[in-house]
């Protein structure tokens, strides 16, 4: 364990010299690209061996190398705001030259930082629906591919169970456009609890919602299925003097050889659809699997 000296804040200032190699922090746009050319900077330029970088907004951790006697951290600082905190470790204590420069590259660091961050927490957002805080029907068509894709490699099952509120038109007509919102919203909160960490809740059209299921064979997905459907026939939503009620229908459908992604998206619409024809608020399996 490196001894550990107390925090250092650092603040952005104007006038700093950017030496030759900081320059390259400033093309890079995202966080775990600046930290790989800061590490080689700092690696090459002082004796650091080990550097991790924690920020909560967005959520971003770094750590690399290995571990020395010395620690030194840093509060990295943007008009009064913290960035995040970097943490250097060195075999040996820094001689005052190497502190100064050490300093130099922290307050160098900030603006790349800032831009980087920004940039990775404006990606993060445009993948989110804002109405319910879950993945977007943008953020579906970037992880479908790959988990498809990933199913087939490595063979391992995958479902998808895709989800419509039933008779929300009439909901929305009746009690109001707001009203119809605070149930799209506590059902996808209700949906990402129920899940499991390797599913993931998209919502992918205005009350569709789509689970993603990676390692769920079809028993293992209408498992899940029928605890969301459950689940949100016996929800109650407040709004107003109102308990507001809603139920779902969902089709599911399950990887098998010769399925495309785009094969295996129809097949989830088809037993949704099959799902609304028998009634609504219930689950039909694909049956081709
Ligand atoms: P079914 O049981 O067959 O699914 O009928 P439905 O009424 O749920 O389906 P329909 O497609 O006729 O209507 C869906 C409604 O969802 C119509 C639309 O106004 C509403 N809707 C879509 N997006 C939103 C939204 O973001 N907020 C609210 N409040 N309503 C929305
Ligand atoms: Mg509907
Ligand atoms: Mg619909």
């Amino acid at each position: 364990m490196a001894a550990q000296h107390s925090f250092q804040i650092i603040e952005s200032h104007k006038g700093s010299v950017t030496g030759e190699p900081l320059h390259a922090l400033y093309q890079l746009l995202e966080p775990e690209a600046l930290f790989l050319e800061l590490e080689k900077i700092l690696f090459q330029m002082l004796p650091v061996c080990h550097m991790t970088f924690q920020s909560s907004r967005p959520p971003f951790h770094y750590e690399h190398g290995k571990n020395g006697k010395e620690e030194k951290a840093f509060i990295l600082m943007h008009q009064g705001k913290s960035l995040g905190v970097l943490k250097l470790q060195t075999m040996n204590p820094l001689c005052n030259e190497d502190t100064m420069l050490l300093h130099e590259i922290m307050t160098q660091l900030i603006y790349p930082l800032k831009n980087a961050l920004k940039y990775k927490q404006a990606l993060l957002e445009s993948r989110k629906d804002p109405l319910t805080d879950i993945g977007n029907r943008y953020a579906w068509q970037e992880s479908y591919p790959r988990e498809f894709f990933s199913a087939k490699r490595y063979h391992h099952p995958l479902s998808l169970i895709l989800m419509d509120l039933d008779r929300f038109k009439v909901l929305n007509d009746t009690k109001g456009h707001l009203a119809g919102d605070k149930v799209i919203q506590a059902v996808g909160l209700s949906l990402s609890k129920l899940c499991r960490g390797s599913d993931s809740v998209y919502r992918i059209g205005g009350e569709e919602f789509m689970i993603l299921c990676p390692y769920a064979n079809q028993e293992g997905a209408y498992t899940l299925a029928e605890r969301m459907r459950s689940h949100i026939q016996a929800l109650e939503v407040p709004y107003h003097q109102d308990r507001l009620r809603v139920t779902i229908s969902c089709g599911i459908a399950t990887l098998c050889n010769k399925d495309t992604p785009e094969s295996l998206f129809e097949k989830a619409d088809g037993a949704l659809y099959q799902a609304k024809r028998q009634g609504k608020n219930k689950i039909i399996l694909d049956e081709d699997y």
